[in-house]
Formats: C-alpha cells, sequence, structure tokens
C-alpha cells in the first residue's frame, strides 16, 4: 500500500469523526444535502480518489481508493454512496473525456467545488437496464439534442453535472448507447419531486426530465457503442464500493452493540456475559472479517476479466451481510436497539437501501449464475444416464 493511501485513510478517518457522525441526525432533520461537508470532503483529498494528479486528483489505484468508503461508511452509508458515486463519475471523465471537457470541469470535480452523479435508470428500466428510452438525436452541427426521463437520481439537482446513458437510436439492445455529460444548468434539464427517503433523507433523489437538452460534442464521455459497457464497468466499481461502505456500517452497529453490552446489567452480570449473545455478536464478526476480505480482492480484480464476477460476489454477499448485522446488533440492545440516539435502525435502513442500489442482490446472483454457466461449459463433462441427458 502507498503512503498516499495511508494519508487518504487517515483523512478519512477524521472527516467520518469530524463531521459526518456529529452532523448526520441533523442531515437527515433539515433534509439537505451537506454541501459544507462535501466542500469538506473535496478539501481533504476525498473527491478526486482514482483521477490523475495532474487534474488535480489522488491517482489512486481502484483497489485502494476504494477503502475510504469503509471510513466513511462508519458515520453513514449514503453519504459515503454519494462520494463514491461522485469519485466514479470524476474517473470516468478524466480518463474518457474530451480534451475541451476537462479543460472545464476535470478540477472543479476533484476538488470537490463541483459534483457529480449518473443516470442510467428509468421508470420502467431499473435492473433491465436495457430497456431505455431517452434519447439522443445528432444533429448537423454535431451536437446532441436529449429526451427523455430518468428515476433515482442520487444528487438530483444538487450535482452540477449528470453523466448520462442515453440510446441514439430505436434500435433494440445497447449497441447505439452513449453516455453524455449533462450539466445542471443545462435549458430542458428539470428534476421531480423528491423521494421522500426515512432513513437517508438529506440524500436528494428524484426523476430527472430531459426535454430537448442540447450539448456539445464535447460533453460526450463514452462514444456510440461504448455507453452501456462503460456505464456497466462503472457500476462495477459503485458494487465494491458499496461492500466497501458496507463494511463500515457493520463495525459501527458492532461496536455499538458491544459498548451497550458490556455495561448493560442483567442477571447477576453483564448482557455481554450471556454466550448467546457472544455468538450472535460472533457470527456479525465473523462476517464483517469476510465481507472486508471478499471487498478487498474484488477491489483488486477490477478491471481485470474476472472483474464483474468479483463484484457481484461482493455485492451479493456483504449488503446481506450488513442487513444482518444491522438488525443483530438492534436485537441485541433489546428496546433500546429501536430508539434513535443509538442509531442502529438508521443502519439497518440503509444496509437495505445498499442491497438495491447498483443492481440488487438479485442481479448478482444473475451475474455469478452466468459465470457458472461458462464455468460449467468449460468442465470435462460427467457422464450423464441415459434420458437424464442428451443421451
Ligand atoms: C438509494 C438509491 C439511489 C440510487 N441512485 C441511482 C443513481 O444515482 N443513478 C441511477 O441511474 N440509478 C440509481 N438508483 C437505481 C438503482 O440502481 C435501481 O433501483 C436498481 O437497479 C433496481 O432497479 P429497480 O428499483 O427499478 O427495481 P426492479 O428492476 O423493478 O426490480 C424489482 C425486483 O425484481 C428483482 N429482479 C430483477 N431482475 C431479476 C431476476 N432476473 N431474477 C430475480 N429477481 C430479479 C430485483 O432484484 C428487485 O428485487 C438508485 C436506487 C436507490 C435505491
Amino acid at each position: 500500500m502507498t503512503d498516499k493511501i495511508d494519508e487518504i485513510l487517515e483523512a478519512a478517518r477524521r472527516h467520518c469523526n469530524e463531521v459526518i457522525k456529529p452532523n448526520v441526525d441533523a442531515w437527515n432533520e433539515a433534509g439537505v444535502w451537506p454541501r459544507a461537508a462535501s466542500d469538506a470532503a473535496g478539501a481533504a483529498g476525498l473527491t478526486g480518489l482514482y483521477a490523475p494528479e495532474e487534474w488535480g486528483g489522488q491517482g489512486l489505484p481502484l483497489a485502494e481508493g476504494i477503502r475510504v468508503y469503509e471510513e466513511l461508511g462508519k458515520g453513514d452509508g449514503a453519504y459515503a454512496f454519494a462520494l463514491s458515486m461522485h469519485n466514479i463519475c470524476t474517473f470516468a471523465v478524466c480518463g474518457y473525456g474530451t480534451d475541451t471537457f476537462k479543460q472545464k470541469w476535470a478540477r472543479d470535480l476533484t476538488s470537490g467545488r463541483k459534483l457529480a452523479n449518473f443516470a442510467l435508470t428509468e421508470p420502467q428500466s431499473g435492473s433491465d437496464a436495457v430497456t431505455m428510452y431517452t434519447r439522443a438525436q445528432i444533429n448537423d452541427d454535431g451536437t446532441w439534442t436529449i429526451s427523455g426521463s430518468k428515476a433515482w437520481v442520487s444528487l438530483a439537482g444538487e450535482a452540477d453535472v449528470y453523466l448520462t446513458v442515453v440510446k441514439t437510436s430505436d434500435a433494440p439492445g445497447h449497441k447505439d448507447m452513449a453516455m453524455i455529460a449533462i450539466p445542471k444548468d443545462t435549458p430542458g434539464l428539470t428534476f421531480g419531486p423528491r423521494y421522500e427517503t426515512p432513513s437517508y433523507e438529506f440524500l436528494p433523489m428524484s426523476e430527472m426530465y430531459l426535454d430537448n437538452v442540447t450539448v456539445s460534442d464535447e460533453n460526450i464521455i463514452l462514444p456510440i457503442g461504448q455507453g452501456f459497457q462503460g456505464a456497466l464497468m462503472a457500476i462495477d466499481i459503485a458494487r465494491v464500493s458499496i461492500a466497501s461502505g458496507c463494511c463500515g456500517l457493520m463495525e459501527a452497529a458492532l461496536d455499538t452493540a458491544l459498548a451497550y453490552a458490556l455495561r448493560r446489567k442483567m442477571f447477576g452480570g453483564v448482557n455481554l456475559d450471556l454466550e448467546g449473545i457472544q455468538w450472535m455478536l460472533g457470527d456479525v464478526a465473523t462476517n464483517l472479517e469476510a465481507s472486508r476480505l471478499l471487498y478487498r480482492e474484488a477491489a483488486r480484480k477490477l478491471g481485470t476479466p474476472e472483474g464483474p464476477v468479483w463484484a457481484a460476489h461482493a455485492k451479493r454477499f456483504v449488503p446481506d451481510a450488513a442487513v444482518d448485522a444491522a438488525n443483530t446488533c438492534t436485537q441485541v440492545l433489546g428496546g433500546m436497539g429501536l430508539l434513535k440516539p443509538y442509531g442502529l435502525d438508521r443502519l439497518s435502513r440503509l444496509a437495505q437501501m445498499l442491497r438495491i442500489v447498483d443492481g440488487t442482490t438479485e442481479i448478482s446472483r444473475v451475474v455469478i449464475g452466468r459465470a457458472l454457466q461458462k464455468r460449467a461449459a468449460a468442465l470435462d463433462p460427467v457422464p450423464v444416464p441415459k434420458g437424464y441427458g442428451e443421451g
């Protein structure tokens, strides 16, 4: 590991302890994205993790930078998720954007002065992302005019630019898809009413409407033919980032339960003396260690042919373990676990949200299932009795 990552992880720890943990309840009550906090994250080097240093980023490999969300996730999983999406978009802009676009945006994004997010999902296409309707028409002067609507856009109205996946023809499938950056102030871009989310109210989310939105071809991030594959690569990074954030969430839940159980008097001792309680928390601790190993290995595999299936393993296993951890730790506190100051109910809801976003647990199973089919096809045949197989 480089010294740089040690410094960045320390900065993330400080950001969590000094900015997220003391304020997250107030952010949720206010229901407003804490822009001062994300500005502070930018100043701490947390908003350009994988972007090259020449554009003001930290230049960290994915396998190292992704660990930041474990630190931020100890404070809040939704905040960690939003910054992870900004970092992925910033990485895409710096890696694939045109020179003109980078000159205009890259330094503002790596510094966190401007925020970016990703718009793929549509009302009729969540898991089935190929069934997309948002269309770009390419004009004679090279500009693109885009119409359609996106759903579940995080940082809706707060992000300064949206990396939007569009189709460029009526042909079925994804071969005509591209990714184009649409700045927030582009005429024709509007946002629907905010979704109400009980435990991460500070993260604005809504539909995004594009009504003849015209942008320059300098805003193309991924050209026609690469939009869908590029989006899938971004989602793989997002899946591992979410698993990293979930590990922070699990650690926060476990530490709350341990600190409480050590002091809760019962049966002549304390709650943590009970073997049943130790077993429950022991399982959480085992799952946490397994989750850490899994997401860190998945992070190392990103960008290799095995990257997608490892990202799917991490996204399948870790958020489920986080849901279980948050619920188990709530149970350990008894009635107190349900009360707001302990934050466990919030962690349960966040963990459930993290099972859904960027590809549900079931979609991860689909990816793993397809990889198993390929593996099966490459194996030496095992005889199947007559009547059970081909012959
Ligand atoms: C908090 C949050 C933030 C988000 N932010 C963004 C964002 O910034 N940008 C963006 O583009 N999107 C965003 N999303 C969208 C997210 O990626 C989708 O919600 C997700 O892909 C699932 O789509 P869906 O909600 O439409 O569920 P659906 O696709 O309608 O799925 C419904 C159910 O069917 C299951 N299912 C689907 N296919 C199969 C199958 N083959 N076998 C078995 N079960 C299956 C699913 O697992 C799920 O349980 C966000 C979502 C959330 C919750």
